[in-house]
């Protein structure tokens, strides 16, 4: 499309000239308006079309400069040449500087370089116009991004700066501009706190690689610090030339903030808040690290609170969950700052004293924390009574990393467990070897019972009087495959522990009545078998019943059949085991106490219990030889108890003459021991009914 051009001129004679110039232009005619004067120009121009303009400063309607400078706020984007006389150039020079591209002088009207000259004066401003666009537009986007835009001319002093990065670095863009730009933009690594050369600075130097490595962050004007993550590139000219350089740099704080959340979510327990495991193990490990040099002595004590489950299950979960809050803040106070307290799960905290110099003051900080769980705590009204078993580990002697110190920690908190609980135990290498063997042993018993590898040995119980069998003890026996007899002192209390003394009760009971049927059918009838009854089975509710079940199926008289109970066993619930042994002497089954006198039973209890059989501990039997008379007056005391309560007197464990001699002399009713008889296999003891006791 040809360029328009208005011409402003009341000199009919110059329009004519010009009209004819541009209209005939070689290179292309260019379209001509034209008008007599400014305010029919200016109308012209608001009605949009031209490209250039002009003007003869000599209008009816207004003259010089001031007709000009009104045509050129009217077109303040357009071109414009005046049109002058040839010796008259001053008034045309004046309006190039009020704005005027140039001008034509007349006589010269003709020439054919006129087209060519309006012709630039057009395109130079449409590529002015275009650059503005292009500048504005980019000063708008600059102005509206949140990034923060900085750049530095080839000197490194700062020459440009958005909204955003005035506001970052609270320094105003005309204050900014020309200062070094490390004054405006100072940066330091997040972990050293050390300055860190800026970004722009390298790329100045010709490092096209430039950014920072790591995480920094800027610290304003004001000393405020900003986590921050940049890019930075270089300016060149349209030679490639580098003139300067750009960095673009944006406020991470809120990304931060968040990975921080995220982390610490990750490396804590939600309930209480504590370092999770993954953190205390980091912690162990840089306290083993730190050790080798600091001379310390890191120490582990890993707790779990005892009978935590019972809260759980009678009081609610919600009180257990407050229930760990509220240990774990008791917990915090038992320790320094510097040492960790971490939740290891469920009822288990591992507590890391970092700083120890002298071993043995983990035991000071034991005993605060025991004494500390030891007042009641108050969750929802209530009081709730809690104490907790500690085992302790120190390095290097139990572990020299994280995973063993943990581990034998562990272990040193079931030794305190076995011990009563409430109270904390140093870790010993032999713990190791028992929890190895105890290991073992839970689960070949697994196995021992669906491969039948127990077997009931029988000991006879002598009448001393006349020296006629009154009954057996039923003993268990274990034949491993490989290990052979294993002794009931090595596997009862690991099974008591698991629960397989459950299982493994009913089984010792049902064989013991299948053995007396057994008997019965070889025509040795009325065989009282003593069976023992460990705690854990006698708190079974369905205990009761469950033997009342064995009885029918195995057609056994219960009043065969003789339970042998603890002192222990009976006192720990008074009310319920008052009531089951009345249920179970209902059905006619007798009751011994074994292991009399080791226990700590009030003898005013006792004696409510209908209770048939005392057998006294082989230790006092033991003692009768050793220190004379003094414990032998023990064991007559306890015969003479026995006799007043109505109930007959077992010595248990009897070796030698000497001793049998003495519980005979104080009436006690019957004995039991080697000098009689081992425990031996039922065909052995079958054979010992035919023949009697030979002493
Ligand atoms: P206990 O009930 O006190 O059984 C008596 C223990 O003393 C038996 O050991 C027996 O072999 C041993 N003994 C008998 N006479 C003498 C003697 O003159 N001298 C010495 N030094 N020892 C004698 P055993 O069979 O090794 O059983 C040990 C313990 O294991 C039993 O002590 C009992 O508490 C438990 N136990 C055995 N069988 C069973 C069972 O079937 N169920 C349960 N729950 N516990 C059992
Ligand atoms: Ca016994
Ligand atoms: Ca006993």
């Amino acid at each position: 499309m040809a360029n328009r051009v208005l011409i402003i001129s009341a000199v009919a004679e110059d329009v004519l000239a010009l009209r004819d110039a541009l209209g005939n232009a070689r290179d292309g005619p260019f379209d001509v308006d034209d008008v007599p004067a400014l305010d029919p120009g200016l109308q012209r121009l608001a009605a949009g079309g031209i490209d250039a303009v002009l003007v003869n400063l000599a209008l009816p309607d207004a003259q010089g400069m001031a007709c000009f400078d009104r045509l050129h706020d009217a077109a303040r984007h357009l071109p414009i040449l005046t049109l002058c006389d040839l010796d008259d150039e001053a008034q045309a020079k004046e309006a190039v500087q009020h704005g005027a591209q140039g001008w034509l002088s007349r006589g010269y009207f003709d020439n054919y370089l006129v087209p060519q000259a309006l012709r630039n004066v057009i395109e130079r401003m449409k590529v002015e116009q275009r650059l503005y666009i292009a500048q504005a537009r980019a000063q708008i986007t600059l102005n509206s991004i949140g990034d923060a835009v900085i750049s530095v001319d080839m000197h490194g002093s700062v020459d440009y700066l958005n909204i955003a990065a005035e506001r970052m670095t609270a320094w105003p863009r005309d204050e900014a501009r020309g200062r070094p730009v490390a004054e405006v933009l100072e940066i330091v690594d997040t972990a050293t706190g050390q300055a860190i050369v800026n970004p722009l600075e390298y790329i100045l130097q010709g490092d096209p690689a430039a950014g920072i490595a790591g995480e920094c962050v800027l610290v304003d004007r004001r000393g405020r610090h900003i986590p921050i993550e940049d890019s930075a590139a270089p300016i060149r000219d349209w030679n490639q030339r580098l003139v300067g350089a750009v960095m673009v740099f944006r406020d991470v704080s809120r990304n931060v903030a968040l990975t921080a959340k995220m982390q610490h979510l990750a490396q804590h327990d939600f309930l209480t808040n504590l370092p999770s495991r993954v953190l205390l193990n980091d912690r162990v490990s840089l306290a083993i690290a730190l050790a080798r040099r600091s001379k310390a002595y890191p120490v582990l004590l890993f707790l779990d609170l005892d009978k935590f489950k019972h809260v759980n299950d009678s009081l609610g979960h919600g009180v257990g969950d407050r229930l760990l809050q509220a240990v774990a803040e008791r917990l915090l106070a038992c320790v320094r700052t510097s040492d960790t307290v971490s939740r290891y799960g469920g009822d288990e905290f591992v507590i890391l004293l970092a700083d120890e110099r002298h071993p043995q003051d983990a035991a000071l900080t034991a005993e605060k924390i025991l004494h500390a769980l030891a007042t009641p705590f108050l969750i929802d009204e209530q009081e709730v009574h809690t104490s907790t078993s500690i085992g302790i580990g120190v390095f290097p002697f139990d572990g020299t990393d994280a995973a063993a110190l943990i581990k034998n920690a562990d272990t040193a908190m079931y030794h305190a467990k076995e011990r009563g609980r409430n109270n904390f135990q140093f870790f010993h290498q032999a713990m190791n070897q028992r929890a190895v063997e105890r290991q073992l042993i839970e689960s070949n018993l697994r196995r021992a019972l669906e491969q039948g590898e127990f077997t009931l040995h029988y000991q006879p119980k002598i009448d001393l009087q006349n020296h006629r069998i009154t009954g057996v003890e039923a003993l268990l026996r274990w034949i491993h495959p490989e290990w052979g007899l294993v002794q009931p002192e090595r596997f009862i209390a690991i099974a008591e522990e698991c629960g397989l003394i459950v299982p493994i009760g009913h089984w010792v009971l049902r064989e013991a009545c299948l053995q007396a049927v057994r008997w019965r059918e070889a025509g040795i009838p009325g065989v009282s078998i003593a069976v023992n009854v460990s705690a854990v089975e006698f708190r079974q509710r369905d205990f009761f019943d469950h033997a009342l079940a064995v009885f029918e199926e195995t057609g056994t008289d219960p009043a065969c059949i003789q339970l042998e109970l603890t002192e222990t066993v009976l006192m720990r619930d008074v009310a319920t085991s008052a009531d089951l042994l009345a249920r179970f002497k209902s059905v006619g089954v007798k009751i011994a106490v074994d292991d009399f006198g080791t226990g700590y039973s009030s003898l005013s209890y006792l004696s409510q219990f209908p209770i048939d059989v005392l057998k006294i501990d082989q230790s006092f039997v033991r003692a009768i030889d050793g220190a004379g008379g003094k414990n032998g007056a023990i064991v007559g005391a306890v015969i003479d108890m026995g006799r007043n309560l109505h109930q007959r007197v077992i010595a248990e464990g009897v070796e030698d003459e000497e001793q049998l001699a003495f519980l005979k002399a104080h009436e006690c009713n019957e004995g039991q021991g080697y000098l009689f008889s081992r425990p031996v296999d039922a065909v052995l003891m079958q054979a010992m009914f035919g023949t009697g006791i030979p002493v």
